[in-house]
């Protein structure tokens, strides 16, 4: 804990903070948490490689590079000299140069020679065409290929681009299924940028390890053998995590060249309301929203340029409204500075917003996750995260849009506000997790027959599949797979290898985002445009009858979901509610062979393995946005089941009562435990709270104790559950830290309560889920030690 008192800039950003921390509204106060100062860095330029032809080097001097940073060299003579090579370092580090530099090299070359851009997102992708368009280098001709090309681009890029940027759902299902189309661009691919690509974790993650894979495998059959080169935030191990995404060894470059500019990174916590109270009469925090709000404009009525992330592009509305508002009272001259963005991902878009933002005709814009990439704004003085966006990869994205330039002087000021869930409040009282610690290691599964299965057909689509392609994508292990194709009539068997036994190509039945097993689409019933799609096993408690829908920040509510025809049918709409299914559920552990399970001291068991999750959606709740009840609408829906892999653990009846748990309490205990485990497992495993379901049960039926399981949601499983196994000590060890130190007196959103709970949070025992976790905690601690002698 930092006193603000102490701190010798009571003039600057941070004193606005304080006196912000000061009495407000409520009559408990927010509170500073954590002030993390961050250090400016001067950079560490290189000399340029002398195989850089002067065209290249004359067009990086038109854009103002004179020198390369450190980093940039490395990574780029190591593509150069035809290694695999991940670079991950800091937040506006300019890892573009990077690849560019040997990538242009090789055009300079031979102009016929190619490369493979891609992006996570299209904003991303528009970014970096537009900035190898401004190099205006000659023979380089490049070319976006994605959804909103029209005909004739996709064309042009097909006939003659020779850097074309795409995605990977344009490679799953545009370039990779018409591979003749694209064979000038496979025989001569020199390089393939993998940018941004901790974004590819969990199911995503997997189905784009795959989709590379097949692009190796057709880029071999025409003869080339392009180098990869990726781009990461900084992470705990890029070179693994690489190596997984693309299947073979991948050298890191993590040693960051460029200059940093100066920080203070500010930890916030809304206060409680009072007089107010949530589900239980629990206490509640204000939203993230509302405060970031009130800081925003704050800061704006100081003179700083602000700019404040939120969840949703309504938020973001509301958020500029209120901040406006609260202008009207302290600084009434500056209302019409403060704005949302509603722009899209192009950068002529993003371009007039930096314009305003540089000029002073915006002093604030509340924003989604639109601004997180690709916005160059000199000046911008302070970064605010409503809530913790997801990853520890986005919030130093989110925070690196503050003070990127190292010489505008001014400290730029970040303050991440706790959103009243388990993560955000363990984040603010534990800023050691943020600071310190590179950011979660991007967990992907591509072994999950799930996934491994649609992607062996595509494949064999593309080509028939030869024994010597097998080594690609798992090698004997993924004959079962094969086998399953067989008997289903996917896949035939010849003498040469398996064809894709049906007529057209079957990757527009997999969707990269979804967990295998069928998808509903979700369809605008007004346009009749498909907004996205939904897993079928998630389809009943994500977009049954009457919920509030979400998609790219604009909210909807479902109007029908039809299972059979998989299409739920959702229409505009912004309720003054949001809505929560409310289900029953069960879990049964398989004996199978890759079920473990191990037993502790003290009555302690923990086990891995497949599960089967039956669910059944039995209606929903409607809440206000300050948490409170309207009413619960019931539903008749079909029981679903879901195969995937589990974490659980078991503590005897015997074990709770002799820690002082009355039976009577177990249930809570179990439950309170669960809860907390899923808010906080995506610190560790990189998931989102929504990917992962739990279970706690006083009996479970295969275990014959007391249980609390922690499943994956997706078929197969997506290798949470698997990095929680692994992480069981420290993962459980800040679940337990979290309730235990929480300051409510029973349980709140904040520690054991969560949005998502299927039984309404009931029961819930706070002090019983503490002594569950001690008991367990303690169990493993020998076994711990044990391993590290
Ligand atoms: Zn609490
Ligand atoms: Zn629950």
């Amino acid at each position: 804990m930092t006193s603000l008192g102490a701190l010798t800039d009571p003039g600057g950003l941070l004193g606005v903070l304080n006196r912000c921390s000061g009495p407000s509204v409520t009559s408990v106060t927010s509170s500073i948490t954590h002030v993390e100062h961050i250090a400016w860095r001067p950079g560490r330029p290189a000399g340029w490689p002398g195989w850089v032809p002067p065209t290249v080097r004359a067009a990086f001097d038109g854009a103002g590079i004179d020198r390369p940073w450190s980093h940039q060299v490395e990574a780029a003579e190591l593509a150069h000299s035809g290694r695999d090579v991940v670079v991950a370092t800091g937040t506006a580090s300019g890892k573009s140069l990077a690849y560019q530099l040997p990538a242009l090299t090789a055009v300079s070359a031979n102009s016929r020679s190619c490369v493979l851009y891609l992006a996570p997102t299209k904003a991303l992708a528009a970014d970096q065409l537009e900035s190898l368009e401004s190099l205006g280098m000659a023979g380089l001709r490049p070319a976006a290929y994605d959804g909103d090309s029209p005909m004739v681009e996709r064309d042009w890029a097909r006939a003659h681009a020779n850097w074309v940027l795409t995605n990977p759902d344009m490679l799953h299902r545009g370039m990779l299924p018409a591979h003749a189309r694209w064979a000038r661009v496979l025989r001569r691919l020199k390089y393939v940028v993998v940018d941004e690509c901790h974004a590819y974790r969990g199911v995503f993650g997997s189905h784009v390890a795959l989709v590379l894979r097949r692009l190796i495998r057709l880029a071999r059959m025409y003869g080339s053998d392009p180098v990869f080169i990726l781009a990461s935030a900084t992470s705990a191990d890029p070179a693994s995590s690489a190596g997984r995404l693309i299947g073979r060894p991948v050298q890191a470059i993590t040693q960051d060249g460029a200059p940093r500019p100066g920080a203070d990174f500010v930890f916030w916590e809304p206060a409680v309301v009072q007089g107010d109270s949530g589900s239980g009469g629990a206490p509640v925090r204000r939203s993230a929203a509302a405060e970031a709000a009130r800081l925003m404009a704050d800061m704006v009525a100081d003179g700083a340029r602000t700019l404040t992330f939120v969840r949703s592009r309504h938020g973001a509305e509301q958020t500029a409204l209120s901040a406006r508002r609260r202008l009207a009272d302290i600084a009434p001259e500056l209302i019409e500075t403060v704005a949302a963005y509603r722009g899209g991902y192009l950068p002529e878009e993003r371009r007039e917003l930096e314009r305003a933002l540089d000029s002073g005709e915006l002093m604030g814009v509340a924003s989604t996750n639109a601004l997180e990439l690709g916005v160059d704004i000199a000046g911008l003085d302070v970064a605010i995260l409503a809530g913790y966006p997801g990853t520890l990869a986005s919030m130093w994205q989110q925070a690196g849009r503050a003070g990127r330039r190292a010489d505008t002087g001014r400290r730029a000021l970040v303050v991440f506000v706790a959103r009243d869930d388990p993560l955000d409040t363990y984040l603010v009282h534990h800023p050691e997790t943020v600071f310190g610690r590179p950011v979660e290691t991007a967990i992907i599964d591509p072994t999950n027959p799930f996934i491994l299965g649609p992607h062996l057909a595509c494949a064999a689509a593309e080509r028939h599949l030869g024994e010597a392609d097998l080594g690609l994508f798992g090698g004997p292990a993924i004959k079962p797979i094969l086998q399953d194709l067989l008997d289903r009539r996917v896949l035939r068997a010849r003498p040469s290898g398996y064809f894709w036994a049906e007529p057209g190509h079957p990757a527009d039945r997999v969707d990269l985002r979804g967990g295998g097993g069928g998808q509903v689409a979700i369809v605008d019933q007004e346009t009749a445009r498909l907004l996205g799609t939904v897993d079928l096993h998630r389809a009943p408690a994500a977009v049954h009858a009457g919920a509030v829908h979400l998609h790219r920040g604009e909210s909807y509510v479902v109007q029908d979901l039809d299972l059979q025809a998989g299409v739920a049918l959702v229409r505009p709409e912004r309720p003054d509610w949001t809505t929560i299914a409310r289900s029953a559920s069960t879990v049964s552990i398989s004996r199978s062979a890759e079920h473990r399970e191990r037993d502790h001291r003290g009555g302690v068991r923990v086990g891995i393995g497949p599960v089967e999750v039956t669910e059944q959606v039995v209606g929903y709740l409607r809440r206000r946005p300050d948490g409170e009840l309207i009413d619960v609408i019931g539903l008749d829906m079909p029981r679903h089941t879901l195969h995937t892999r589990a974490i659980w653990y078991t503590v005897t009846l015997d074990a709770l009562l002799g820690a002082g748990i009355a039976e009577a309490r177990v249930p809570g205990a179990l439950h309170a435990a669960e809860h907390a485990a899923i808010g906080l497992l995506p610190l560790f495993a990189g998931c989102d709270r929504w990917d992962i379901g739990g279970l706690s049960t006083a009996l479970h039926a295969d275990t014959g104790d007391p249980t609390v399981i922690v499943y994956d949601g997706y078929p197969g499983g997506a290798g949470f559950a698997d990095r929680g196994h692994e992480m069981l000590g420290d993962w459980l060890g800040a679940v337990r830290d979290a309730v235990a130190t929480c300051p409510c007196a029973a349980g709140c959103p904040s520690c054991v309560q969560s949005p998502k709970c299927g039984n309404g949070n009931q029961p819930l025992d706070k002090d019983g889920a503490v002594t569950v976790l001690s008991t367990v905690l303690a169990a493993l601690a020998p076994m711990e030690l044990a391993a590290a002698h």
